[in-house]
């Protein structure tokens, strides 16, 4: 769970804390009339750093099991503005002249580049590519595919599980790479702007992508064989290359990052038309989420069917919730006082989430 400090306007309006990082993974609301302590694996309060979440987490445990061959896959949730974004990806800024602060960057990029050093010097014969989806309204859209957005095919494959058709994935190598892949994800249709400008479209875009609809970047992480047979001094040519008995046989692993929609209160932000059809589309497909959660919740014994197919984002989800996956999940909530209800909601979801297991 991560607390994020209370934002300017919550102070200047007055607005309480009411959420207490006790240590020892405990959190404790209180109010007049709440006064519930939860615990959890780990309880990051509003002054940890990005790198103290990075290491507190299991994040760095999860890279390396990924590139060990597991589908791993970390997600953040909680209510629109709680620091689901600024966890994963860090701050936005606002152009190319002031970028983030290297101590602030998120999960994400903490991630990439644990990934490539290790391709670098742990783990050489790693090939890193990257797919990058949003589930918006319902449909599942390709975001590195060039031109205007389309729905995907969402299909169930007895060997494959759920997986989209048609999917792009786009290989990288470096971290500046992986950078751009995300920002032209974010801003499809540049206008013909020059750098900060773009920089400004894609900060509105990401915020758009990140609170109106889900999205999932999948970084497959191939591993070639490495040969144990004798080493050759001068390579052999080609043709004559005969293959030897390995040592590490060829691995594929996953890491997904999944930056839920937040959930929203269509009668309080008053949306209407487009909106409210997106805000409904977010709360069926959380509702879903949640469903699917605590029913996997319950002892195996007990279990009844898992509706995985309710919702896109239960079925592409469904590896890494209930099946042979190995999943973190970052509930990010808010200390403020008139955030009390969702922070008390998203802690209950989080405790159920914590009782469901997987079968890596
Ligand atoms: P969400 O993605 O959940 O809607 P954001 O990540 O966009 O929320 O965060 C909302 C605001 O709070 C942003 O301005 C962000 O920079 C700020 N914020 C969130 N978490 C933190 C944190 N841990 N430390 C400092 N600022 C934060
Ligand atoms: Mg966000």
């Amino acid at each position: 769970v991560r607390v994020r400090p209370l934002t300017c306007t919550e102070t200047q309006r007055g607005d309480r804390r009411v959420v207490h990082s006790l240590g020892d993974g405990t959190i404790h609301v209180s109010t007049a009339r709440h006064d519930a302590t939860f615990g959890f694996s780990a309880v990051f309060d509003a002054g940890t750093s990005q790198e103290a979440v990075f290491e507190g987490s299991g994040m760095r445990q999860l890279v390396e099991l990924a590139i060990d061959g597991f589908s791993c896959t970390v997600f953040a949730f909680g209510q629109t503005g709680s620091g689901k974004t600024y966890t994963l990806m860090g701050p936005l800024t606002q152009s190319e002249a002031q970028p983030a602060a290297p101590g602030l960057l998120g999960l994400m990029q903490r991630s990439f580049a644990c990934l490539l050093e290790q391709s670098r010097s742990g783990s050489p014969g790693l090939a890193l590519s990257a797919s990058y989806l949003e589930i918006y309204n319902e449909q599942v859209r390709d975001l590195l595919s060039p031109g205007p957005p389309c729905a995907l095919p969402l299909r169930w494959s007895k060997t494959r599980g759920f997986y989209v058709e048609n999917q792009l994935s786009v290989d990288f190598e470096s971290l500046e790479a992986i950078a751009d892949l995300l920002l032209q994800a974010l801003n499809p249709h540049p206008p013909p702007l020059a750098g900060s400008q773009r920089r400004r479209t894609s900060a509105h875009a990401l915020n758009r992508h990140s609170s109106r609809s889900h999205a999932l970047l999948t970084i497959h992480v191939r591993r070639r064989a490495v040969s144990g047979g004798p080493q050759h001094d001068t390579p052999l040519p080609a043709p004559m290359w005969v293959p030897q008995p390995s040592a590490c046989p060829s691995k594929q692993g996953t890491l997904c990052f999944v930056d839920l929609a937040g959930s929203e209160r269509v009668k309080e932000t008053g949306s209407s038309g487009e909106l409210c059809v997106e805000a409904n589309n977010i709360n069926r497909s959380l509702l879903a989420l949640g469903h699917c959660i605590s029913l996997l919740a319950k002892p195996r014994g007990k279990r009844t069917h898992i509706p995985y197919r309710d919702s896109k984002l239960t079925r592409l989800l469904a590896r890494s919730l209930g099946g042979s996956g190995i999943t973190l999940m970052v509930a990010c909530i808010s200390p403020s006082s008139r955030c009390l209800s969702e922070t008390l909601s998203t802690l209950h979801y989080a405790s159920r989430a914590r009782r469901v297991t997987t079968r890596p």
